[in-house]
């Protein structure tokens, strides 16, 4: 079955279909917005956006608390919409994407105007000389945010507060797999009185989101893949637009024997299969202690195969349908290869043959190892190869052998051994004895190395990657000219070599020692 293609041209707009990818139905069309709707867009944006900055912090409150209050009353409606769009049960939708939005709408609304508070800078003993240094943060003007399909309403709904907290105006490129969540979003910002033109919403498909990399925005917050991140990078050089990369990942979960071999798998069932593995931070491979595998291994087969698989509509299903045909033929793909080398498939390992739409088993693989793609590409689906490893230092390792760096786990009862792992351990993100879900927490920052991206989305990071850091520095003393200014004499560079042995030293005794010189300088300096 092949899904959300574009199909139409209809009174001279071009359209995407949106198809429920558990039941092949059409559920909607959207525009494909061109280059030129692109344009049109930044420009409204970049008009209304100077009108906005100027409010208050409290004002630009007022707004996101009134859309937070419509998507909490629209909460059930939407939470369907998303799960026939992406296949997800209503469940996921609820918990993963509608819970953490509330709850950054929540936070950003009330914290902004504390996290990007003028702050004072500690200058050391240029403060003794009557300056002083803040920062300032500015609105960045118009922010360009593209987003994938996997988590349709978390992704961008969580960009777009923050953006439109620190003073933005927002144009919003979403998946063309999921364009009418997309427009939910919009919809409930213009419900809430957001002028028109502070969030636009440019449904469209890659052409798109190329446009908008193009349209001179001030900054672009991409997630999606790595090879389309790229390709952002590239072209947004091509303005020295600033650019923040959400990528993909590979993500390692280490259970050590000293872990609750229960939990832990449970955890590692959840954590790989939530979202049918359809979120960047799934985990992509486990690595367990040798000694506690088989009674690991065990239970996760047991809490695998108690999972029910189904359209994402029923309240009693656990996994639902990937979202896309193309990553089900990845999955596909990384499964048959791993099988090809020697990997044992325990559960699952096929397309699921008594499900119409585009279901793959939940699956586990044993025999595993490096050499498999399914151990170094990112696959994105309900999979979990588990390695055993022998020692700390060779588990350390085995997460660390990855161009990826995303998020990865530490299991372990042993909390301090598990904060010595986790800072050895190559990623944005290390849980220890949690997995998959610190994007839903509004206060801690999100990221990726390697691979996996760069800059920060969430927390005051994120925030600050939609502001403009302005450094003010003020000179008190307005009598004065400074002692490096011209002219230069013997004195002055003896006065030099002075403040580079004593002043540079930090220590405001020794740089007292050059007062002599500093007075002489003065003088020397007045005319
Ligand atoms: P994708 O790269 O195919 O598409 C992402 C977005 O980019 C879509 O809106 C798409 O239309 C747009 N796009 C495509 N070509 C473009 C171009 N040339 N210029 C500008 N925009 C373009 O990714 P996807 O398949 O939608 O999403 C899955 C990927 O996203 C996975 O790799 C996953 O790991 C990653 N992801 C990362 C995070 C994170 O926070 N790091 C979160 C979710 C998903």
């Amino acid at each position: 079955m092949s899904v959300q293609t574009i199909v139409s041209q209809h009174e001279q707009q071009r359209e995407i279909v949106s198809y429920d990818p558990g039941t092949g139905a059409e559920i909607g069309r959207a525009p494909l917005s061109s280059a030129e709707d692109v344009k049109a867009a930044v420009e409204r944006a970049r008009n209304v956006q100077p009108a906005w900055a100027n409010l208050s912090f409290r004002e630009r409150r007022r707004v996101i608390l009134r859309a937070r209050a419509l998507l909490l009353q629209d909460a059930d409606e939407i939470a369907q919409l998303i799960s026939r769009e992406t296949g997800k049960p209503v469940a996921e939708a609820l918990a993963m994407e509608i819970v953490p939005t509330l709850d950054a709408m929540h936070y950003f609304a009330h914290a902004s105007e504390n996290l990007l508070r003028p702050q004072r800078i500690d200058i050391g003993q240029y403060g003794l000389m009557g300056r002083s240094s803040r920062l300032i943060f500015k609105p960045l003007g118009v922010v360009g945010i593209i987003s994938p399909w996997n988590f349709p309403l978390a992704t961008p709904a969580q960009e777009v507060v923050m953006a439109l907290m620190a003073g933005n105006a927002v144009v919003l490129k979403p998946s063309e797999l999921t364009p009418l969540i997309a427009l939910k979003i919009g919809d409930l910002f213009t419900r809430a009185g957001l002028t028109a033109g502070l969030l636009e919403i440019l449904t469209g498909d890659g052409s798109t989101g190329a446009a908008l990399v193009d349209a001179r925005v001030d900054k672009i917050m991409f997630t999606g893949s790595v090879a389309t991140g790229k390709r952002v990078a590239e072209a947004a050089a091509k303005y020295l637009t600033p650019v923040v990369l959400e990528l993909g990942g590979k993500d390692p979960m280490i259970v050590l024997e000293d872990a609750d071999t229960n939990n832990a798998a449970r955890g590692a069932v959840w954590g790989a299969f939530a979202n049918s593995g359809q979120a960047c931070a799934s985990v992509e491979r486990c690595y367990v202690q040798e000694s506690i595998a088989h009674k690991f291994i065990e239970r996760v087969l047991a809490e695998t195969k108690a999972l029910k698989q189904g359209l994402g509509s029923d309240p009693a299903i656990d996994v639902g349908s990937m979202s896309n045909e193309r990553q089900l033929q990845i999955v596909s793909e990384h499964v048959d290869d791993a099988k090809a080398r020697g990997a044992q498939v325990l559960t699952g390992g096929r397309r699921a043959t008594n499900l119409r739409g585009l279901f793959y088993e939940p699956t586990v693989l044993t025999n595993v190892d490096h050499r498999m793609t399914i151990m170094r590409d990112e696959t994105f689906g309900p999979v979990l190869p588990v390695m055993t490893f022998k020692t700390e230092a060779e588990a350390i390792d085995l997460a660390n052998d990855s161009l990826y760096g995303l998020t990865a786990s530490v299991w372990t009862r042993n909390i301090s051994r598990g904060k010595r792992i986790a800072a050895l351990v190559h990623a944005g993100t290390v849980m220890v004895n949690e997995v998959v879900y610190t994007h839903g927490i509004a206060q801690t920052p999100w990221g990726g190395i390697k691979e996996s991206g760069y800059g920060r989305t969430h927390g005051r990071m994120g925030l600050l990657e939609l502001v403009n850091t302005q450094h003010v520095h003020v000179n008190r003393i307005t009598f004065l000219p400074d002692l490096w200014w011209f002219r230069y004499s013997v004195a002055a560079n003896k006065l030099f070599h002075g403040l580079a042995n004593n002043f540079t030293s930090g220590s405001v005794v020794r740089t007292s020692r050059l007062l002599p010189g500093l007075v002489r300088r003065l003088f020397e300096n007045r005319e």
